[in-house]
């Protein structure tokens, strides 16, 4: 990876993490903006350390992409990490799972998102590949589906 490369916008983080907002409109009456996405450039981190260990590894060797994104909800900022890595279903489901636990940080006691109707959040899960947001009580009931067009 030259270093050039490194400056490439993560549009992959973007868009999923545009695809998950989209997802929990009706689910919180909480405003959430994404301020930030970073693509986080360990290469150089990476060199040193097995330069200083004296390694024989390739320093340039693929990684995965690892982003930085931070926010705001209802104000409060809040912050967390993607990775690159696994399939479709895996990634929607990391994004929205560290997207649901930094924002409900970020707001404390309010339930994010809001699983309609009950006082606890609803909760992502997979399902046939495809992701959700449904209620942890009912687990038959699925709220709504995540990022379907990504699909
Ligand atoms: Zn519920």
């Amino acid at each position: 990876m030259s270093s050039s490369d490194a400056a490439v916008p993560p549009t992959w983080a973007r868009e999923l993490l545009t695809q998950v907002l989209d997802s929990l409109r009706g689910l919180t009456a909480v405003p959430l903006e994404i301020t930030s996405v970073e693509l986080i450039d360990r290469a150089a981190e990476r060199r040193e350390a097995i330069g200083i260990l004296g390694l024989d590894l390739d320093p340039d060797i693929q990684q995965s992409a690892e982003v930085d994104v931070t926010g705001t909800a209802g104000g409060e900022v809040f912050q967390f990490f993607l990775l690159d890595l696994g399939d479709l279903a895996e990634q929607v489901s990391c994004c929205a799972n560290s997207l649901t636990d930094a924002v409900q940080e970020a707001l404390g006691s309010v339930p994010f998102p809001t699983c309609p109707g009950h006082a606890h959040p609803a909760v992502v899960e997979q399902r046939a590949g495809q992701v959700y947001w449904s209620c942890p009580q009912t687990r038959a009931t699925v709220l709504k589906p995540i990022a379907p067009d990504l699909f």
